[in-house]
Formats: structure tokens, sequence, C-alpha cells
């Protein structure tokens, strides 16, 4: 830790797409990083959570990827980046030379452990000791907090559970029998991934995949979904899914997949056995693995002393910041968990952080 790390105005939580949004329009506003804010981020490169996730996924093969604020600087555009190559390996490169470009000087790998009051500051309690700050922008993402639902028996499966967070490629289920579960673009990218190569393939899902007739996630879904989202943070409650507001896109990829009997969903199986999976009909599939895309939630344990969240399941955010203490950001939270909307909380919160100053 250097000196200047031990006490800061902003402190920023993660150096995904949100923190480096907020980090962005920070030194706009002409604060220098590194020392009117500091930057920390346990993950050890750049790339924000892209970094962790699995080699099949190219851009555009999920949703769109926004460019950073102010990435035409550096010469490059999402857009127009290579295709062919992982995601993950596109976004690192991108990000790493953004944060070089604009001198961001994020401190990794720094773990932030808890976040408490002590007078009118705040401590961050960390991996590298302890940085006092006057506010805070918490820009942890979803990818560390996992969701996996419940079902009877999980525990008693001789096979593996194998979360989105954990999935790498396909080889990894080579002849294997596969459950997929989940009834968003992940599960059907994992299902088109590991046709041919698992030895049988069952997609379970707890709804009815909400097939939407249009090639990419089309504005009014989007709008939707944000909408949906804004009013579960300002009612201080657990965020809903993202592809509850979106539904799924229907590509021709997947409309191929349907016509050709792979992309055949079932209802939930009611319990788990130790060889496989029994279904609501009583009958039984045998599995050596039970794939879980199963989605996120936002990442906020560090941030439990300060007591942010409601009784009714969330925490209580409106145009990025805590209605409970206004020293307190929440980063591509919420209405703002995309790329397009990490963006757009940086400016929003920036602003509000300048006012405070
Ligand atoms: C499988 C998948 C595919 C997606 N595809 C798209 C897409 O195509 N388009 C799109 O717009 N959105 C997509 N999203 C949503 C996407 O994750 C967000 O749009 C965006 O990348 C999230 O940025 P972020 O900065 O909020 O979080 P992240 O990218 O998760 O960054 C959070 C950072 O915080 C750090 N961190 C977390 N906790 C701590 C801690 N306690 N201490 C220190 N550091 C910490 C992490 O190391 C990480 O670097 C996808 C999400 C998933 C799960």
């Amino acid at each position: 830790m250097t000196p200047s790390d031990s006490s800061t105005q902003v402190v920023i939580i993660g150096a995904g797409q949100a923190g480096l949004s907020v980090a962005y329009y920070l030194r706009r506003f002409e604060l220098t990083p590194g020392t009117d804010f500091l930057i920390f981020d346990r993950g050890p490169r750049a790339g924000g959570a892209w970094q962790h996730r699995w080699k099949a996924l190219k851009l555009g093969s999920a949703h769109r990827v926004n460019d950073l604020p102010g990435m035409a600087e550096l010469g490059v555009s999402f857009a127009t980046a290579d295709r062919s190559i992982p995601a993950k390996e596109v976004v690192a490169d991108y990000y790493a030379r953004y944060e070089r470009h604009f001198g961001l000087a994020v401190r990794r790998p720094v773990d932030v452990e808890r976040v408490f009051n002590r007078g009118p500051d705040l401590v961050v309690a960390h991996s590298n000791g302890e940085t006092t700050t006057r506010v805070l922008v918490n820009a942890t993402g979803t990818w560390g907090s996992p969701f996996v639902p419940f079902y009877p028996g999980m525990g008693s499966f001789r096979g593996r559970h194998v979360h989105t967070s954990a999935y790498v490629e396909a080889e990894q289920f080579r002849d294997q029998n596969v459950i997929v579960v989940g009834g968003g673009t992940s599960a059907i990218g994992f299902l088109l991934e590991l046709e041919g190569v698992a030895a049988e393939l069952t997609w379970a899902t707890r709804r009815p995949v909400d097939y939407r007739d249009e090639q990419s996630l089309s504005v009014e879904g989007g709008i939707a979904a944000v909408a949906q989202q804004d009013a579960a943070a300002r009612g201080g409650q657990a965020l809903p899914s993202i592809v509850s507001g979106t539904g799924v896109p229907l590509t021709r990829r997947i409309a191929a997949g349907i016509e050709r009997g792979l992309l055949v969903e079932r209802e939930m199986f009611t319990r788990i056995e130790p060889d496989g999976v029994r279904w609501p009909d009583r009958s039984f599939s045998r599995a050596d693995a039970i794939v879980w895309a199963t989605g996120f939630r936002p990442e906020l344990r560090h941030l439990a002393p300060l007591r942010l969240r409601e009784k009714a399941g969330g925490v209580h955010v409106e145009s990025g910041a805590a209605w409970l203490d206004p020293r307190v950001f929440l980063a591509g939270y919420g209405p703002y968990a995309s790329t397009i909307g990490a963006n757009r909380s940086g400016r929003v919160i920036a602003r509000q952080i300048m006012a405070q100053l």
C-alpha cells in the first residue's frame, strides 16, 4: 500500500464497465486518479467479470457490448472488434488499454472485505490494509455471487453441479449426460455448444422461454427491462432477473436449434437423486452433470456493516445513490446492469459525487 492509499476522497470498488466509467467521468471533472480517487479490484488483471467468462462466448453471441465512454480516443470499438476470438480476451485487452490511456491506476489484486463507518468517513477494509474515504462507489457487479436455486436431494447428487461461473468449455462434458437449467441466453449458448459433445442433453426451465420475434435485443425490450429493474431498486426490493424483462431474441441460430429439436425445454425436475433427476411425471433421467445457468445476485456482502438492505430484500437505490446513505453509490446496479447502463451510471454518479465534495 502506498501512503496515498490510506485516505482519499472517493473509493471505487470494482474495475469493470461500471467502475471504469465512473472513473472516466471523475477524471473529466479533474479529480486525479491514484490520489483524489482510488480504484480497487480483486481480479488478477483488467477485464472485470469478462476475464472469467467461458471461451466460447464471443462478442455478438450474447447481447451488444457497448464501448466505454471516451474509448474512441484509443481507436478501438467493440462494434468492430474481432468476433472470432473469445470475448474474454477482447474485453480484457481493451479495458487494459483504456486503464493505461487514461492513467486510472487501478490497484489489483485488492479484495475489499468490509466497508464500515468511522465518524463522518467510511473505512474500506481490504487485503492491503484500510483506506478512509468520504465517498464510496460500489461497482462490484454480480459475477462473484452466483445463484443456484434449491432442489430437494441436491446434496446427494454423485455427478457435478456446474454453475455458469464455473463453466469453462464443452469438452468438460464430453460423452456425458448433461441437464442444463435456466431460461436465458447463457443456457441456450451452453446447449448449442454442448450439442454433439455431450452424450445426451436435456434442458429444464422454470417457465416457458419467452422468445421475442427479433434478431437482437429490441429497444422496447431493453426499456421494459430497465423500467422493471428501476422500479425494484426504488422499492428496495430484490432485483428481478434481466431475462424476465428482455425475453430471448429468436435469432436465426436459436430458431434453427428449435427446428432441429435441440432447444426444447421441459418443466423443471422435482428432485435430484444420486444418479440423475426425477421429473414431475415421475420419469427419471440419468445425469453426470447439471449445468446451472440460473444467474447471479448483486455482490454486496462487504457492505453489510452499512445496513443498506431493506426489509423487502434489496437496497433502495435511486439514480445510482443509496437512499439510506448519501455517501454510497451503486454503479452498474439494477437499471444500470448492462454495459450501456454501466456507462450511464458513470456519468450520473460522477455528477452527484462532485456536488458532494
Ligand atoms: C454471462 C454473461 C453475459 C453477459 N453479456 C452481456 C452483454 O453481451 N452485453 C451487456 O451489455 N451486458 C452483458 N452482461 C452483463 C454484464 O456483466 C454487464 O453488462 C457488465 O459487464 C457488468 O459490468 P460491471 O462493471 O457492473 O461488473 P463486472 O464486470 O462484474 O466488474 C465488477 C468488478 O468488481 C470486482 N470486485 C467484485 N467484488 C469485489 C471486492 N469485494 N473487492 C474488490 N473487487 C471486487 C471484480 O473483480 C470485477 O472486476 C452479461 C452478464 C453475464 C453474466
